[in-house]
């Protein structure tokens, strides 16, 4: 009964917000002021009911429930749609049908690979852009590969990130302090290879969701690709599970997470032929996953400031990345929703057509 009140508050709820402007809700400032934990309290919601919410959020958000604003995580799972079909919670954690179903054959970084095979020598990598400095008739982007010269400027770095470059006039206060409030979530993904998802043949989905009782996984599921072979198991280890188990030994993690894993496809998952494990957080152009976390207070007071152009001596500059769209932001969608975005508005600006 929990886990339906909690689904139902939350669907409820964040039905009623706008994404393109969540600060505008009649409540915005309550839901803003507390965090999604004390929200569901204050609505009766009980520990299974909150507990349920931890185990989404630790693998949504790679936060915990008392780490998040709860209009922000409401905004959140609005945004789990688009313009037609409004976002819910069921898009947002389901496999089929939702926002877990597909995955890319070979690895999403054949999106990356294949864009650049187009471009060529036009590609710069291994360059952090540490200053970006903008003039009356252009733009200069510096980086540890020299400086490149420019008409306009997309910035498509995480907002924590695009706050640690050196700006030339410097950030609008109000759009510097967002997006240093904009820090992304803990997130470890854990992987286990047997040579067969021996789980198929329980009849089983290698799906499952832990409480907190020692798992330091949050949620799993069966990575196997398409063509069957090896067989894969996946676990999220983030938010509160982040930081009990990310000290400790890679040996005792890995243990620790095979046994969540044997939990619930049996012993066999004990003895997997590989095992590997990613921390989000060690990645020095990322830090952390898999997206920025917004604390109470911040969105009602700063929000409106996230993709605002910024005009006047910044009138060369957009943004773009999955922290700038207001449908699936967070996700590999709203990356292309806002890439798409700024191209649009860097052609308005050089007069071309929109
Ligand atoms: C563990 C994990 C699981 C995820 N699972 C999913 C999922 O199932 N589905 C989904 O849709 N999304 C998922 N995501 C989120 C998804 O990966 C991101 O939303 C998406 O990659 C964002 O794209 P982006 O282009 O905005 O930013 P990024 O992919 O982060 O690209 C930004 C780039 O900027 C570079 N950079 C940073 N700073 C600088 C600088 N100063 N100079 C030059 N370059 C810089 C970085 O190296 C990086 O290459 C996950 C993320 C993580 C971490």
């Amino acid at each position: 009964p929990d886990i339906a009140l909690a689904t139902s508050r939350l669907g409820r709820t964040s039905g009623e917000i706008d994404v393109t402007a969540p600060w505008e809700h009649p409540d915005a400032h309550r839901l803003d002021e507390q965090s999604l934990a004390t929200w569901l309290r204050r609505g009766a919601i009980g520990s299974g009911g909150v507990e349920l919410v931890e185990v989404l959020l630790g693998s949504a958000f790679g936060a915990a429930a008392s780490e998040t604003s709860a209009l922000s995580a409401l905004a959140y799972i609005a945004g789990a749609g688009d313009e037609i079909h409004r976002g819910t919670l069921d898009r947002m954690i389901s496999v089929a049908g939702g926002a877990q179903e597909s995955r890319f054959v070979g690895g999403s970084q054949l999106i990356s690979q294949r864009m650049a095979e187009g471009l060529g020598d036009d590609v710069t990598l291994g360059a952090p852009v540490r200053r970006i400095e903008h003039h009356a008739t252009g733009v200069t982007v510096t980086t540890d590969a020299g400086a490149f010269h420019g008409d306009q400027v997309i910035v498509s770095v995480p907002p924590h990130l695009a706050a640690e470059i050196e700006w030339s006039p410097t950030l609008p206060a109000h759009q510097d302090a967002l997006f240093r409030r904009m820090t992304f979530g803990t997130l470890m993904k854990c992987e286990a290879v047997y040579e067969r998802p021996f789980w198929r043949e329980d009849g089983l989905s290698g799906q499952g969701v832990f409480r907190g009782d020692g798992h330091p996984v949050c949620s799993m599921f069966d990575n196997t690709p398409p063509s069957g072979s090896p067989g894969i198991l996946m676990g999220f280890v983030g938010g509160a599970g982040w930081r009990r188990w990310a000290p400790r030994s890679a040996r005792q993690r890995g243990g620790a997470v095979l046994q969540s894993f044997a939990r619930v496809v049996g012993p066999a998952a004990l003895a997997p032929v590989g095992y590997f494990e990613k921390d989000w957080t060690a990645e020095r152009w990322t830090r952390g996953g898999p997206t920025a976390v917004l604390a109470p207070g911040v969105l009602t007071t700063l929000g409106r400031w996230r993709d605002r152009p910024l005009g006047g001596p910044h009138s060369r500059v957009h943004w773009a990345g999955a922290e700038h769209s207001d449908y699936w932001n967070g996700y590999m969608d709203g990356a292309v929703r806002s890439g798409q975005m700024a191209a649009s508005a860097a052609i308005a600006h050089s007069g071309g057509p929109s």
